[in-house]
């Protein structure tokens, strides 16, 4: 059978490898696997939510609200912005392919750091758009700038703090790059770790309403599945103006986020404190990965997120130790698939990284 030609050469995303996979593989017990591999919160969420969500569980026969008036009221507080400022996707990647599909076709040029999240390439290859890329591991915003100039890219995504190495832009770097780039551009911020980055150092806030009070060729992107501890419940957003929004929405199919999901996301907002918490014991166990590194002799990179990149020495290879890993049970993120020697490894509780330590220690 023959298949839309544009998705010849489009690799499956490879999300972390689930338990559930492990378990039949390796027939390791469940209960023996420590999964650090998609930067999902250790801590969970909030204890209000699970509450919450327990009333919403009684009566599901009804389609969600799809006009999401809850949600939106509570992320248009705590972003201090209207309600059509935000669109909620199932995850903020479907926020991704929306504005991709809104903006670019085969015609289209994206621009992207050279390493960054895998999803705006397979999403810009859905609409056969080329994707152009950067040459320096970090954000180099000289470079980005050049590569706007000479291409005229339809979108340009900057990920700050970048998926999968952990480094994040400086918020006055950011706001002068945009300035120089032309309206019909779109600029994308996906700021899926920034609650991370916030707590470690101030100067990498990029805050949703100044950008957008700033500039009307941008849109904001923030997920639920990182810091709030909700990577199981789907629920993303994009903040922008209401043009952009509005085009967006077109994209949108009906009751796209769950009645459970929505409740969950609503609700966790109004505990920014348990997120606080998760966060400082994140950093203060980050410390220990700093450490190791230093201790093994293993470059690691300065991270403003919940995960640390470990970047093997040329005698270590990643893709043979992170398979020794998961056949230990612990699962993480092999980075040769970017052209990096590296493992991305999420920072769990205090005893998942001590037994992450013991582990890596028998493989190296
Ligand atoms: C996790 C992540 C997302 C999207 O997560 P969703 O679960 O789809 O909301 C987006 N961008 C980056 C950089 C991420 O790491």
């Amino acid at each position: 059978m023959r298949f839309n030609k544009k998705l010849q050469d489009i690799k499956t995303y490879e999300a972390g490898k689930p338990i559930e996979l492990v378990v039949r593989e390796f027939g390791i017990k469940s209960k023996d696997i420590i999964k650090l591999a998609s930067n999902e919160n250790p801590y969970g969420c909030s204890p209000k939510v699970q509450e919450a969500v327990v009333d919403i569980v009684k009566n599901m026969a009804l389609y969600p609200d799809d006009s999401m008036i809850k949600l939106k009221d509570a992320l248009g507080k705590r972003f201090d912005v209207e309600n059509d400022n935000i669109i909620i996707g199932s995850g903020s990647d479907q926020v991704i392919e929306f504005l991709i599909h809104a903006k670019a076709n085969s015609n289209s040029k994206i621009l992207t750091n050279s390493i960054t999240f895998a999803m705006y390439e397979i999403y810009a290859k859905h609409v056969g758009a080329t994707i152009i890329k950067t040459a320096s591991q970090h954000h180099d915003l000289d470079q980005f700038y050049k590569l706007y100039k000479e291409q005229k890219p339809e979108i340009i995504f900057l990920c700050t703090p970048n998926n999968p190495t952990g480094d994040a832009i400086d918020k006055n770097e950011l706001f002068n790059f945009i300035k120089k780039i032309d309206n019909d551009t779109l600029v994308v911020v996906d700021c899926a770790y920034m609650e991370y980055a916030i707590l470690k150092d101030s100067s990498k806030e990029i805050v949703a309403s100044e950008l957008i009070k700033e500039f009307n060729n941008v849109i904001y992107l923030g997920t639920f599945s990182k810091a709030y501890g909700l990577g199981g419940m789907r629920v993303g957003y994009g903040i922008s103006n209401t043009k952009i929004i509005k085009e967006l929405y077109k994209l949108r199919p009906p009751f796209n986020i769950t009645t459970l999901s929505l409740e969950a996301a609503s609700v966790a907002l109004s505990d920014e404190e348990f997120v606080k918490k998760s966060i400082t014991l994140n950093f203060e166990q980050m410390k220990r990965y700093e450490e190791f590194a230093k201790e093994q002799k293993i470059d690691i990179i300065n991270s403003y997120t919940n995960f640390v990149t470990l970047c093997l020495n040329s005698n270590q290879n990643s893709t043979k130790i992170s398979n020794s890993l998961l056949r230990k049970g612990m699962i993480v993120r092999d980075l040769s698939g970017y052209g990096m020697n590296a493992i991305r490894v999420t920072v769990g509780k205090d005893e998942q990284n001590t037994h992450f330590f013991n582990l890596m220690i028998q493989c190296l």
